[in-house]
């Protein structure tokens, strides 16, 4: 048993005893043939749950450059949608926080965000370790930003500072997730915004669906809650702001593929049926997740390295 990554705490339980094998390409993205989300163990104390199995990081970082993102690409449509909520979300908040200006984006997948974010005015730069959508977020950005095909360590900004950094769907899958937050704070000019989103164990889709819930993932290394999302900000000299739940849209053709590979009752079968007659429509999905604001302070420095430690506990 090992110790909370967020909180430090030493009373972790098993929440999901699965399979614990391997990762490989196969396995992970929306094309993958077969699903083990492996042993979930779970903090007692702030309530992180966590992959027991972790990989290193640069493994991760392979896995990432050669996964299959076939299915993610043909559902074109629900991600313009879903990009477009993430969009109002950020402007929203960088309205209150006095507008627009740089943006990043930490995996930005095909780079649909960020096209709209360059239409609402943004200058983008975005990360995407997978090979076949870093090309396509290129193609589809060109000379209007800066795509780079890497994830955060192995990127370099010199001097160069964020009006916002943005984590769509990013820090469930990286080993050290408070790293990622605090490299992410430290490339936030004073007074920027975070903004992520995370699966959230204390959802309602994830106590009601048990095993079945659709975010339990073989690529999922961390599961939050609000609790333990708010405390890996505070670790980051990151101030937290709000919360929400951001509902992604899909195809029912991919809805019920999802919901099959999850073993859901029937979801095979209808999905058969489905497919050709109603299977295009979209609609809102809501997984149980949570998307949370935080923004760094206007003055004080990242002092928090490394894990928090018994002194810092009470912070
Ligand atoms: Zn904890």
């Amino acid at each position: 048993m090992r110790q909370c990554l967020v909180c430090g705490g030493a009373d972790v339980a098993v929440y999901l005893d699965d399979a614990d094998d391997s990762l490989d390409t196969s396995k992970m993205g929306s094309s993958r043939t077969r699903l083990s989300p492996g042993t979930i163990l779970r903090c007692q104390s702030c309530g992180f749950g966590f992959r027991q199995s972790r990989f290193g990081e640069k493994q991760l970082a392979d896995l990432y450059r050669g996964m299959d993102t076939k299915v993610y690409q043909a559902e074109l449509r629900g991600r313009i949608r879903t990009a477009s909520r993430h969009l109002r979300i950020l402007n929203q908040n960088a309205h209150r926080n006095g507008g627009g200006g740089e943006l990043l984006d930490v995996g930005c997948a095909s780079g649909i965000f960020l096209a709209q974010a360059l239409d609402a005015g943004w200058r983008v730069t975005g990360l995407e370790p997978s090979e076949a959508l870093y090309q396509e977020a290129k193609e589809r950005i060109g000379s209007r930003g800066t795509i780079l095909p890497l994830i955060l360590e192995e990127a370099s900004f010199g001097e160069q500072r964020f009006n916002a950094v943005t984590l769509w769907d990013v820090l469930e899958h990286v080993v050290e997730p408070t790293n990622l937050m605090r490299k992410c704070g430290e490339l936030l000019k004073p007074g920027g915004l975070l903004l992520l989103n995370v699966p959230d164990l204390d959802s309602l889709e994830a106590r009601l669906l048990g095993r079945r819930w659709p975010l339990l993932l073989p690529e999922h290394l961390n599961y939050f809650n609000r609790t333990s999302l708010k405390l890996c900000g505070q670790r980051s000299a990151l101030e937290w702001l709000r919360f929400g739940r951001r509902r992604s849209y899909f195809s029912i053709e991919y809805v019920l593929y999802r919901l099959s590979q999850h073993r859901v009752p029937l979801a095979g079968l209808l999905s058969k049926i489905a497919g050709g007659a109603i299977g295009h429509l979209m609609v809102p999905v809501s997984l149980g997740e949570t998307y949370a604001v935080f923004r760094r302070r206007e003055s004080g420095g990242f002092s928090v390295v490394g894990r928090p430690t018994a002194a810092s506990e009470g912070q």
